[in-house]
């Protein structure tokens, strides 16, 4: 094994590519940028991305509007938190990753280990986890240091471009999935699902047997969502109303379950159950801080038996179960890839709300 370490030496620049915050707050902008590759230390590999990711919530991020202390506050410029790519260099006490090997960068970059949370999978809500593209540079930057006991190992058969977007928006889909316990043959309905969480739902949902219906507009969200599982699509601005048209569509009756992976959503959400009993309602799209109440008259809940819960993103395990899915082809390509240098055009266009799917950035075109 140290041969093989030892011949497979790569050549690790200075410096290297990266989309940088300038200007952080309401009217940030994203700029291309050379910055100095990070070295790594004795528990970390060096990841060398072929691709990120561009999620919304990198928007909410370099806007400020999380209720989080800024990115700057940690020093950080550079957001992203679903990367793929293969380790450049091991430290030296790293067993579980070696050069060449593939490796992913998800929303959390690590944890304690130890604590209640951590043992029990719920690892993402640990006090000391560290958030990438916010506590830490995020996938946006080409040359990322991981501890190597949080990456996720990729596996064979999986291409890179599908990879990264799995590290946030499959996996933290897949778990609101599992934690909804719904079964299959359940009527899941996306609002704003024409995003990238919402697609990955669209396709996870398929493949665990539920019946996805995806409420969002435009030709293009329509034929992404149909193309990747969805049985229905309702445009709410061609339909007069839309919670009408699911409730029809799942049996009259309404949605097992609702999951609202984009903010603006939460506002109807409670409207798709119809008279369905035991609803979900899954909350998973983050609104900026205090701007979003969702609710509604405690005689739905008790009448209904209607459960509203919260998931975060996905742990290790989800991304692991998530990376398997599509290893056995059941995720698919959902995104446009964009070169390097076009990254600050992939994110205007995703603040504009314009993205079907999700837009992923390939660090090796540079265009
Ligand atoms: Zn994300
Ligand atoms: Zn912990």
């Amino acid at each position: 094994m140290g041969s093989i370490t030892e011949t497979r030496q790569f050549d690790i620049p200075k410096l290297c590519k990266a989309g940088v915050v300038v200007n952080e707050g309401p009217d940030f902008q994203v700029e291309v940028q050379m910055v100095p590759v990070p070295e790594p230390g004795p528990d970390d590999i060096l990841v060398r991305l072929k691709f990120t990711g561009l999620c919304s919530s990198d928007i909410h991020l370099m806007q400020g509007d999380l209720g989080m202390p800024p990115m700057s506050t940690f020093g950080v410029r550079s957001p992203g938190h679903e990367g793929a790519g293969i380790v450049v260099k091991v430290g030296a006490n790293v067993k579980n990753f070696k050069l060449g090997d593939r490796a992913g960068v998800k929303p959390i970059v690590d944890t304690c280990g130890t604590c209640s949370l951590c043992l029990v999978d719920k690892e993402t809500y640990c006090k000391a986890a560290i958030h990438s593209g916010l506590m830490t540079a995020g996938t946006y930057q080409q040359y990322l240091v991981s501890p190597a006991r949080y990456a996720s190992p990729i596996p064979d058969g999986i291409p890179d471009e599908v990879a990264a977007p799995i590290m946030c928006s499959a996996s933290t889909i897949y778990r609101s999935l599992v934690e909804s316990n719904l079964r299959a043959g359940s009527w899941v309905v996306f609002p704003g699902g024409g995003g990238g969480v919402g697609i990955q739902g669209v396709q996870l949902a398929k493949a665990m047997g539920m019946r996805p219906i995806v409420v969002d507009t435009g030709a293009s969200k329509r034929e992404l969502s149909l193309k990747m599982g969805a049985e229905a699509f309702v445009d709410f601005v061609e339909t007069d109303d839309s919670a009408k048209a699911v409730i029809e569509i799942a049996d009259g009756v309404g949605a097992h379950g609702v999951f609202v992976t984009a903010p603006a959503a939460y506002k109807t959400a409670v409207s798709f159950i119809g008279n369905r009993v035991g609803s979900m309602i899954m909350c998973i799209g983050l609104p900026p801080a205090g701007t979003m109440i969702l609710g509604t008259d405690p005689c739905e809940f008790i009448f209904k038996n209607l459960t509203i819960k919260g998931t975060l993103v996905g742990s290790r395990s989800d991304t692991a179960a998530a990376l398997d899915y599509a290893k056995r082809g059941m995720l698919h390509q959902i995104c446009e890839v964009y070169p390097i240098n076009r990254l600050p055009e992939g994110v205007e266009k995703l603040r504009k709300g314009q993205v079907a799917g999700r837009i992923v950035v390939n660090f090796d075109w540079e265009e």
